[in-house]
């Protein structure tokens, strides 16, 4: 898929309203409520200011009113090929031909450059939820050997990917870092004892810090992946790693304004709005999960023309400060690299008969600083390099930084003093 999307993009989206429209009880339900014909939509523009989100709530609240699927569903129940649940519990039926995402996460798998033969060990959940075997399934796909290892039993895992080589994780990074300890406890080196050469990295943030440091220990590349527990995986590295390349197919995916739901052009940042393509069990249609994802601009040099995409956090706390969308994620990331810092706040603020608006990081120190104006100097450099506006910064104890204010919900990290419109 392309972003902005194609004419071709648009009309594949176009068979698969008119499939939803017919079939789904729900979306039939949504659309005759905003006097919206599927044959009306003529245009991008038609279908995105028409037709309704889905957010996550709509849906738990249609599958508790009526358990266990809701009326979403657009086949009868013979015709499911098997279940996923994810947290909540959402119950998503699939088609026997709905791949799951497959195809998303080979791709994935390809631009890592793993090779068939490889032998590659999964640690996510086989249990109830999607992910183990979702990626298990692509691996074997690709022409791996794949070690179903699962959560847990870290010991064993550490035996089982030592004595079959396993020169490929798939994970969570921190799980990996466990691995790491482990083996170490066991008496044994992760570089030399262990084989693994590059990491399938899901489910958590990879920060810079834990990438190097989990490059310390094993050696291993890691790729950084994402995707969301309705829509399934999203996009993943290169190995430049510059951002993740989107490879979804099978998703038609908008990249929207979180205040204007405008879309977003290259460089900006949007809210995902994905709606599935093709026929499916239980459709999802404008289907919001609440993600923002920073667009790279440009081409990627490896070749790949997928558009590229930095996730940056929930869209409930993003503010748009001086024209450009901020998460306290971003601000997170500087902050987190001085050891004498806590939690902290953004002060928005647009003090009247001034042109600018003005942004106040408010610094919650732990300890005192050994340098307390050479740290401010420092953190607004380094903020301006990152969140690409100038912050004021104060340095406060933390205790004067509400709690709420903290990772990783930040609910309370930006305070908007800026008059209401
Ligand atoms: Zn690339």
């Amino acid at each position: 898929m392309n972003w902005p999307p194609t004419p071709e993009d648009f009309e594949r989206l176009r068979e698969t309203l008119a499939w939803v429209a017919e079939n789904s009880p729900y979306y039939r339900r949504l659309l005759d409520a905003a006097a919206v014909q599927t044959t009306d939509l003529r245009t991008y523009d038609a279908f995105r200011q028409r037709v309704p989100r889905t957010a996550k709530a709509d849906l738990v609240a249609n599958q508790r009113a009526q358990p266990p699927f809701g009326d979403f569903l657009a086949v009868p129940r013979e015709q499911f090929g098997s279940l996923h649940t994810s947290p909540g519990p959402i119950f998503i039926p699939r088609l026997p031909e709905e791949r799951g995402g497959t195809p998303v996460l080979k791709a994935a798998i390809k631009a890592m450059g793993v090779r068939p033969g490889e032998v590659a060990h999964v640690t996510l959940s086989y249990h109830i939820m999607p992910g183990g075997l979702r990626l298990h399934r692509a691996f074997e796909e690709a022409g791996c050997l794949v070690i179903n290892g699962g959560t847990g039993a870290s010991r064993l895992q550490v035996e089982v990917a030592r004595a079959w080589g396993a020169t490929v994780y798939a994970g969570t990074p921190s799980f990996l870092a466990h691995l790491g300890d482990t083996a170490r406890e066991m008496g044994l080196d992760p570089r030399r004892d262990l084989q693994y050469r590059v990491g399938f990295s899901t489910a958590e943030a990879l920060t810079p810090q834990l990438r190097q440091a989990l490059h310390n220990t094993f050696g291993i590349e890691l790729f950084d992946h994402c995707g969301e527990a309705q829509i399934g995986p999203l996009a993943g590295e290169c190995r430049l790693h510059e951002g993740m390349h989107l490879h979804a197919r099978d998703l038609f995916c908008e990249f929207l304004d979180p205040e204007t739901g405008e879309p977003v052009e290259a460089g900006g940042t949007g809210e995902i709005v994905a709606t599935q393509l093709g026929p499916r069990a239980l459709p999802l249609m404008r289907y919001a999960p609440g993600d923002a994802f920073r667009l790279l601009p440009g081409r990627c040099a490896c070749g790949d023309e997928s558009l590229r995409i930095v996730f940056v956090g929930q869209v409930g706390v993003i503010k748009k400060i001086k024209g450009v969308l901020v998460h306290p994620v971003q601000v997170h990331s500087i902050t987190s690299r001085f050891p004498e810092l806590g939690r902290f706040q953004i002060i928005v603020e647009h003090p009247a008969g001034e042109r600018y608006e003005r942004a106040l990081l408010r610094a919650g120190t732990v300890r005192t600083p050994s340098d307390a104006e050479r740290l401010k100097q420092t953190l607004a450099d380094q903020l301006k390099g990152t969140v690409l506006i100038h912050m004021d910064v104060e340095l406060v104890p933390e205790v004067d930084i509400p709690e709420a204010a903290g990772p990783p919900r930040f609910a309370e990290a930006m305070v908007d003093r800026r008059p209401k419109h």
